[in-house]
């Protein structure tokens, strides 16, 4: 289960409730080499300790990424695109056991990062996190589907109609027309908007472009009115209520709204599953 944009978020608005005047003691990586080994992680884990004896100032989040702005020009750039956890704990011995990377600050609480599988955990100062992929991909890239003034129905339809790629890749990955959404958000969306995976957005006609708009603001309105998806907690350890509406908790069951027995098939690197008879392939 991936964090996206709706998750990022409430974890962004409660880190930056809790987390700026904070004064960082120390951290510890563990079973971090594989992370540290692709990029995911800095290689050096002496970089971390540039953290130390920093102050947090503001928090910023972004499509799929976290930057947790520290003083000295410093960052700590948390991206767990394909889940996991970051919890905030009051001491130590509220700290789970199994965690990829720990901060501990000066008043005794500690903030603990689990990553479900790749994810990014990166010291990085300014110039660093200007030239980082998590920088690129969401701090500058796409548009952000929570922010009202980039995420408008003039802009999502101008870059979505010369847009020669299927729903996938509009929707998830390096070069979609939006940022902060991954496999789980794909599903549920063209779900919503009645759009088969198949379809490339040139191929779009205006209602359905408009469908499909439609269809990411109400993924997002309901997963934050329930506090997130149901295997996503928060900073407190608060599990979100949103049930997917589309995806591989429906494998061989039937369409909620017509009763069709939902498809599954191979495409664009992963499995997307949808109704084949509410979804047109136009
Ligand atoms: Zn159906």
């Amino acid at each position: 289960m991936s964090l996206e944009a709706p998750e990022i978020r409430i974890l962004g608005i409660q880190l930056s409730q809790e987390l700026p005047g904070k004064k960082i003691a120390g951290y510890e990586l563990s079973r971090s080499e594989k992370m540290q080994k692709i990029g995911f992680m800095n290689r050096d884990s002496s970089d971390y300790e540039r953290m130390i004896g920093r102050i947090v100032g503001k928090v910023d989040y972004r499509g799929m990424a976290i930057v947790i702005g520290l003083d000295k020009r410093m960052n700590l750039v948390l991206a767990p695109e394909y889940g996991g956890e970051i919890r905030l704990h009051k001491s130590a011995e509220e700290m789970p056991k199994k965690f990829h990377f720990k901060i501990e600050f000066t008043d005794g609480g500690v903030l603990s990062v689990r990553l479900k599988s790749m994810g990014g955990i990166l010291a990085l100062d300014d110039e660093e996190l200007l030239k980082s992929w998590a920088f690129a991909r969401d701090m500058e890239g796409g548009i952000y589907p929570l922010d009202e003034s980039e995420f408008t129905f003039e802009n999502f339809s101008h870059a979505i109609r010369d847009n020669n790629t299927g729903m996938k890749t509009i929707l998830v990955g390096k070069d979609a027309v939006v940022v902060g959404f991954g496999n789980a958000a794909y599903q549920e969306i063209i779900f919503q908007a009645k759009i088969h995976p198949k379809r490339k957005g040139v191929e779009l006609k205006e209602k359905e472009i408009r469908s499909l708009f439609k269809a990411i603001e109400t993924v997002i309105k309901r997963r934050l009115a329930k506090k997130g998806k149901d295997e996503f907690v928060d900073l407190y350890g608060t599990p979100g209520k949103h049930k997917l509406i589309m995806g591989s908790n429906f494998r061989d069951q039937p369409c909620p709204r017509c009763g069709t027995t939902i498809t599954r098939a191979a495409m664009g690197g992963g499995h997307v599953h949808f109704c084949s008879s509410c979804q047109k392939l136009g």
